[in-house]
């Protein structure tokens, strides 16, 4: 069976055919650092992380290169620099490497590629000299804008929303711009602002063009996948399209575009703007990084994610019940390959509800099964969650793991402490008090010849 993606350009599935597949190519927008991601983008992470181990097991590991950019130059780093007094590049450090730490501990596989936009200016004034000689750009007041009317395809990959994202987008209308949609590739910056010298003054980046010449840069006019969050279609994607397009005499930007829907907080996408954002890097001090992957992958990467504590219970509970079956089997080899039922889901379009129903089956199917068969059938589910990004966990840490609303694994080591000690003392009324707390708490305390043992419930 084929792999099948839908293309928000075709505005359908298509079957997915790398140009060469010994080197299969995606790019993903990342992050802006300057400061903490919220869950929301953390689901665009999970979910091109999934698509990129999906890509991995299809054409190998060594065959695929996913490059995941970092925008480090941008206003929005400028202000909170300002607002801190901290340097430029002290903030956008800091911040590009909690980004990869949080993504990693929701199981996010490090991105080939990492290109930091600051690390590209010089193609990137090559990039606007070419569009302003072949007349698709122009330099007005220290400003470089691209002319939208050179572009015949302007508007293609957002369609028929185009009038209203312009309006959603509030584009700027400006007196240097020739048509108020003509958007920004380079701009002048201000005394005590960051800026490179280029022939229209000192000036920094429009944030559009970054991702058109680290693509560049990186693989060349086409890449085979292109990725971000649905928001990002316009005018981020559109702008890149056409400055890509009219850079390389009209060579496509991207083979498939591939965007994630939104997570959304009651009736609300999540967003810095709004207000109502969770930071990954908060949830991941309460629960477990696979319990937050899980739940970011419970809808399907096109459907709304609505985000709730409840969600996470589920998919703590739905998790817990397949570490129990790993429990027996604690050290399996890695030779076991993932069922068809997931690895069919998954190229369909990255159906993952579907796929947690493959998983769900074989589980109940293991249960059922003894001895070799049902060794084998475990050794399968793991390599079905080796494939998603789940089950990584050895059981007994997963059982001890801190659950959101018990006592730590510090504390009930500090409680087993206590007790131990009060049995010593023979202070048997104290010990017994300890096991019945923590056991009304859900913790099961197990005595051996070793001293107490402890596990969840
Ligand atoms: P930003 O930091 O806003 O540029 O977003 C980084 C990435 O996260 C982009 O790919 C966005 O499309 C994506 N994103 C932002 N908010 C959400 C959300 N609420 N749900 C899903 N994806 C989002
Ligand atoms: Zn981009």
């Amino acid at each position: 069976m084929p792999l099948s993606l839908y293309d928000t350009m075709a505005r359908e599935k298509r079957v997915f055919e790398p140009a060469d597949p010994y080197r299969v190519t995606m790019y993903v927008c990342g992050p802006t650092v300057y400061n903490y991601a919220h869950i929301g983008n953390a689901r665009a992470a999970v979910v091109f992380d999934l698509l990129y181990r999906v890509l991995r097991r299809r054409y190998g590991d060594a065959h695929v290169v996913y490059a995941r950019n970092v925008t480090d130059i941008d206003d929005k780093i400028i202000k909170a620099a300002q607002e801190t007094g901290e340097p430029i590049a002290a903030i956008t450090k800091k911040f590009a490497q909690i980004y990869r730490d949080d993504m990693a501990a929701l199981g996010a596989l490090p991105p080939s590629l990492e290109p930091a936009a600051t690390d590209h200016i010089a193609p990137m004034i090559a990039m606007i000299e070419g569009l302003v000689e072949n007349g698709a750009a122009y330099a007005a007041e220290g400003h470089v804008l691209f002319a939208v009317d050179r572009f015949e395809d302007y508007g293609k990959l957002s369609g028929a929303d185009r009038d209203e994202m312009i309006a959603g987008a509030r584009v700027e209308v400006a007196p240097y711009k020739k048509n108020p949609a003509d958007f920004v590739l380079w701009k002048p910056s201000k005394d005590g602002e960051p800026g490179w010298d280029s022939p229209w003054g000192r000036g920094r980046p429009g944030w559009h063009l970054e991702c058109s010449v680290m693509i560049e840069s990186e693989f060349g006019n086409t890449v085979d996948i292109h990725g971000g969050g649905q928001d990002l279609r316009f005018p981020h994607h559109e702008n890149e399209i056409a400055q890509s397009a009219c850079a390389h005499d009209g060579a496509p930007l991207a083979r498939y575009w591939v965007h994630n829907g939104f997570l959304r907080m009651g009736s609300d996408k999540m967003s810095k703007s709004l207000g109502n954002v969770v930071l990954a890097h908060d949830l991941l001090k309460d629960w477990p990084g696979e319990v937050i992957r899980w739940a970011l992958l419970s809808a399907h990467y096109r459907q709304p994610l609505e985000w709730s504590e409840d969600l996470l219970k589920q998919s703590r509970r739905q998790l817990d019940r397949f570490y129990r079956l790993l429990e027996e089997i604690p050290f399996s080899d890695e030779t076991g390959a993932a069922p068809e039922s997931v690895v069919l889901a998954l190229e369909d379009d990255l159906n993952t509800p579907e796929a947690y129903a493959g998983l769900h089956e074989l589980r109940d199917i293991a249960s059922q099964m003894e001895g070799e068969a049902r060794a084998n059938a475990i050794a399968r589910l793991r390599a079905a969650g080796r494939l998603m990004g789940f089950l990584n966990v050895a059981p007994d840490e997963w059982f001890k793991g801190e659950a959101a609303d018990g006592p730590t694994a510090e504390e009930i080591e500090a409680l087993l402490a206590e007790r131990a000690a009060a049995r010593k003392a023979k202070d048997f009324a104290r010990a017994d008090a300890i096991r019945d707390d923590l056991a009304a708490k859900g913790i099961v305390i197990e005595d051996g010849p070793d001293g107490a043992t402890w596990r969840r419930a």
